[in-house]
């Protein structure tokens, strides 16, 4: 038994996330960890929300809350729709917890005793009404570009043209709209990543198994242009994590608060220790996952992400970490998507586009979507959503496949033997040949799920499920009943036993499905089958069974066309 810790890129708290947001990183981890547990490993799953940032203070002046109070609401939507998708976590924490401030304080005080802090003075617009400095993004003007009159500090909407705020003609404060700003001197903190260049580069270079996709960017981030850059880890705001080193205050320092990019991977550790308080464990519970001199040198780490966040995990948190000078547990493999794409374009939040995760749960069980976002995951290109790919999929995989092997043999049985596996007759050549088969084809499914290859363990599940249906077709045990009913006997054991070990092996992927594949099985036995002949007879003869109801509804034709219509995206 080894034991597996493993982080979900945090989502960010504004708004609801996207299908394609959910298969990037929160989906394969959940997969992966699902499939660990089943194994037998001792797992930790970790995510969270990640709360602090302009455009969390931004999307809280929208509706009118205080930031704390919406990034408390959020959270529980976005917790709810984890739930729904069926997401083990165990914990899913908030980047804006009392552990993730004092850790936070406790890295940046580390980093700075190390030598690794410098601090920077810079020029920045102080609004006088406001009285605080603004970000890029709240200073609002006119575009020197093409005019639009309400153009941000960082950027155009309009023209799209990146922007200092000094550009911008007739600049204003877009919290209170005061054209009273001026342009002041303040300090804030960079992490002199260029001074842990050569023990970032020596780490990846270490990291042999990793996904080009993975090291690529990091080694373009390294490399490229200028190299490695040192990286501001301070803001002017009010919502976030005070700047501190350690628990001492830090002169020149009051009322700036930590960059998000700095507190938000360090919230991965302060959400395992907020899991460790929420079981009213101490220290030591949490710490033998992340300090190697606690027991986390046996703990093998990975991380789920889309391809964007892979800079700041190969890079800004490990430099964060070896800075420490502590003995933190760094990342053994990180595993990255490319994106996926929806109908032709891109999800966009802004046009409505696309199926986002409560759309999703209000037309489709769970499962339908785990399946189809996970059989086609943006592993080695990005990959599109289409409705009748997902129609195809769901109709063909789930309903066809799996769902009318289980459906026929439970029906079968109840008709001819009641519902109880029957006794009598013996297993042939047919019966030998699906073990064998089975045997092959599981310990592949086995190696894609720990080599984390998604599509290709799905194509190998998806596999196995069809070797049980060839059986059935070919065994034909209604036929045979005719002639030798122990002979249909023995088919009918061996095909009820192995809807028992399709819901072992289908349960990282479709978890409902297998719940309910085991309650109508009556057994609670989720012994993964490392000899296939003993998995197909664990339920005896006698056993009694439910006929289950529709494991999967079919997409109709109508269904797809009017959600596509549906989710198409309101044009501007
Ligand atoms: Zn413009």
């Amino acid at each position: 038994m080894a034991r597996i810790l493993i982080t979900s890129a945090l989502p960010y708290i504004n708004g609801i996330k996207h299908l394609g947001n959910l298969v990037g990183s929160q989906l394969p981890a959940d997969l992966t960890a699902r499939y660990m547990r089943a194994r037998g490993h001792e797992v930790m799953f970790i995510c969270a929300t990640d709360e602090h940032g302009t455009p969390a203070e931004l999307a809280a002046a929208k509706t009118g809350e205080a930031v704390a109070d919406y990034c408390a609401r959020m959270h529980d939507v976005q917790a709810e729709l984890a739930r729904g998708f069926r997401l083990s976590f165990d914990h899913y924490g908030r980047s804006s917890s009392a552990q993730n401030h004092r850790l936070t304080q406790h890295f940046a005080g580390k980093l700075a005793e190390n030598g690794f802090i410098e601090e920077v003075s810079e020029k920045q617009v102080y609004s006088i009404a406001d009285g605080r400095f603004l970000p890029d993004r709240y200073i609002e003007g006119t575009c020197p570009n093409c005019g639009y009159d309400r153009a941000r500090g960082d950027q155009c909407e309009n023209c799209t043209k990146q922007l200092d705020p000094t550009d911008l003609i007739n600049p204003r404060s877009a919290i209170s709209g005061s054209t009273e700003l001026e342009v002041r001197e303040t300090k804030h903190l960079y992490l002199k990543q260029k001074a842990l260049k050569g023990d970032i580069d020596g780490w990846i270079d270490g990291q042999k198994d990793w996904p080009i996709l993975t090291t690529s960017i990091a080694k373009k981030w390294l490399h490229d242009g200028d190299g490695l850059q040192d990286r501001g880890i301070t803001r002017d705001l009010n919502w976030g994590i005070p700047v501190k080193k350690g628990d001492q205050d830090w002169p020149g320092m009051e009322g700036k608060v930590f960059y998000v990019w700095f507190d938000a991977p360090i919230e991965y550790i302060a959400a395992t220790a907020e899991w460790a308080a929420k079981q009213g464990l101490g220290d030591e519970a949490w710490e033998r996952w992340w300090r190697t001199d606690k027991g986390a040198e046996d703990v093998r780490y990975l991380q789920f992400m889309g391809k964007d966040n892979v800079p700041f995990h190969t890079l800004s948190f490990p430099a964060t970490i070896m800075g420490s000078r502590e003995p933190w547990k760094l990342v053994d493999y990180i595993k990255s998507f490319n994106y996926l794409n929806y109908d032709g374009g891109q999800f966009s939040t802004s046009q409505g586009r696309g199926v986002f995760m409560d759309q999703a749960l209000s037309i489709l069980p769970a499962d339908y979507w785990r399946w189809w976002l996970l059989s086609h995951a943006p592993e080695s290109s990005d990959s599109e959503f289409t409705w009748e790919n997902f129609q195809a999929s769901v109709n063909k995989d789930l309903a066809d496949v799996l769902g009318n092997f289980v459906s026929r043999i439970t029906k079968f049985c109840r008709s001819k033997f009641g519902e109880a596996l029957p006794e009598g007759g013996e297993f042939g050549e047919r019966e030998a040949q699906l073990v064998a088969e089975l045997e092959t084809r599981i310990r592949a499914y086995e190696g894609f799920m720990e080599a984390m290859e998604v599509r290709k363990a799905a194509s190998e599940l998806r596999a196995i499920w069809v070797a049980g249906n060839e059986y059935l077709q070919s065994a034909a045990p209604w036929t045979v009943i005719k002639t030798e009913p122990e002979r249909a006997a023995a088919m009918v054991r061996l095909s009820l036993n192995l809807v028992r070990l399709y819901a072992v092996l289908s349960e990282p992927f479709i978890p409902d499905a297998a719940a309910t594949m085991l309650a109508a099985m009556k057994t609670e036995d989720r012994s993964w089958p490392t000899d296939v002949s003993a998995a197909l007879s664990v339920l005896p003869v006698g056993h009694a069974f439910e006929t289950p109801e529709v494991l999967f509804g079919k997409i109709a034709d109508e269904s797809r066309e009017e959600w596509a219509a549906q989710f198409a995206g309101v044009r501007t």
